[in-house]
Order: structure tokens, then C-alpha cells, then sequence
């Protein structure tokens, strides 16, 4: 256990190449009636058209990312794409915890599986896996949130990425959705015991 925060709480981790569907599937099991919080990362990456501050990420500047580091305010970081820091801050974890619900992670592989190693049997972690790298291409593309030089360095990590699938708990196969959502609900619902 974390003895950061050592009171037991159970967590759920979702991971995968970018485009595999993560954002998807957590937001189904947000609405699902879990009692599950997403658990808001900071990032230096560019907001994107849609995206609000404090809502999908705390969108902070690379110096202001280093300073958090510094000060130990994140849980986990990881330069996801090379010039984008993404990490996980205590202070959502425990904001969570303090609410009574259980903390949801939309993170990297590595990050995912940094969690799932400090929280151990209080963490769920699901690799949401999708059906070939060319359908995982397609969703991407129809997408259309990223640019073409953004969409490139996503395409270049989802092989690396998905040699990482064994270690998670549970591996979701995302090809029809309804499918997915299913699963992935009927997974969490069991390890929350709800
Ligand atoms: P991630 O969060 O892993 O990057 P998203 O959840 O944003 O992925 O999904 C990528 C795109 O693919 C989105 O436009 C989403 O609506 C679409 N998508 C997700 N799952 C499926 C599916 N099973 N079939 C078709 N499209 C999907
Ligand atoms: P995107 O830019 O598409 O929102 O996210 C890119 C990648 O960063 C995704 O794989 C997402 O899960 C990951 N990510 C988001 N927040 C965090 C975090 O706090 N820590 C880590 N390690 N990865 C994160």
C-alpha cells in the first residue's frame, strides 16, 4: 500500500494506445452509477477545441509541469510523447477518496502500470485493446482532434504500447462498443462490488 494515503480505496486503472478507445469507455463507466470520479491529470500538452481547463486535464505550461515534479505534488508522470508531460496529482486522488468515491485513471501504460504497482489489490487495471492497428488508424483519424504531426507520433507508440497488454489485470477488446462498454462494466462493477 501507498502509505501516502493508507487508507484502502479501490481504483480503477484504463490504459491503452491512444484512439483504442479509453476516453469512451471511462466516460460510460463515469455514467454508470458506480460512484467513480475521473481523476483530472495535469498535462503541458496544447488544449484541444472542446476540451475545457480543469475538466479533461489541468492544462498547465512544461515549467510549470517541472515545478510539480519538484515539489512531489504528482503521484506518477510519464513524457507520454516526446515534449508532452501527462501526470496523475495527489491532490486528485485524495479529493476523490475525501468525496467517498473511487478514483477513475485515464493514463499511459507506464503510468497505469506504476499505479496498479503502488495500490496493488485496491487497483482494477483494464488495457482497452483495439481491434488492429488499422482500425486503431481510422478512429484516430475520424477523430480528427489531433494534427497530422501529433496523429504520427501516436501511430509511432501503439506497437510498443501494446506488448504492455498481458500485465493489466483485465484486457478489453474494443470492436463493436456496445460490446466493450458491457464488459468493461460488468469487470468494474465486479471488482467494486457494486
Ligand atoms: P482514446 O481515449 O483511447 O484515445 P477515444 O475514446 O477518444 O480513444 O476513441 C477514439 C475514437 O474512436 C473516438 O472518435 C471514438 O468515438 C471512436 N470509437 C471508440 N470506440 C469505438 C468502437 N468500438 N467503434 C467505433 N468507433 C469507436
Ligand atoms: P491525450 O493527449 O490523447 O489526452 O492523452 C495521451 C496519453 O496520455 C493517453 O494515453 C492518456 O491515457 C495519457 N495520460 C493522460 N493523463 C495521464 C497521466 O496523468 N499520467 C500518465 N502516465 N499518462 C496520462
Amino acid at each position: 500500500m501507498n502509505d501516502q494515503f493508507p487508507d484502502p480505496c479501490k481504483m480503477i486503472i484504463v490504459s491503452a494506445p491512444s484512439g483504442a478507445g479509453k476516453s469512451t469507455i471511462v466516460r460510460h463507466l463515469l455514467n454508470s452509477g458506480l460512484e467513480l470520479e475521473f481523476s483530472v491529470s495535469a498535462t503541458s500538452r496544447a488544449i484541444r477545441p472542446g476540451e475545457l481547463d480543469g475538466r479533461e486535464y489541468h492544462f498547465i505550461t512544461s515549467e510549470e509541469f517541472r515545478q510539480k515534479i519538484e515539489a512531489g505534488e504528482l503521484l506518477e508522470w510519464q513524457e507520454v510523447y516526446p515534449g508532452s508531460y501527462y501526470g496523475t496529482l495527489k491532490t486528485e486522488v485524495k479529493r476523490i477518496h475525501d468525496h467517498g468515491h473511487y478514483p477513475i485513471f485515464d493514463v499511459d501504460v507506464v503510468g497505469g502500470l506504476n499505479i496498479k504497482k503502488m495500490y496493488a489489490e485496491n487497483a482494477l487495471s483494464l488495457f482497452i485493446q483495439p481491434p488492429s492497428f488499422e482500425i486503431l488508424e481510422q478512429r484516430l483519424r475520424s477523430r480528427d482532434t489531433d494534427s497530422e504531426q501529433s496523429l504520427q507520433k501516436r501511430l509511432d507508440k501503439v506497437r510498443w504500447e501494446m506488448e504492455f497488454a498481458r500485465k493489466f489485470d483485465k484486457i478489453i477488446i474494443n470492436n463493436k462498443l456496445e460490446d466493450a462498454l458491457r464488459e468493461a462494466e460488468r469487470v468494474a462493477r465486479g471488482f467494486l462490488g457494486s
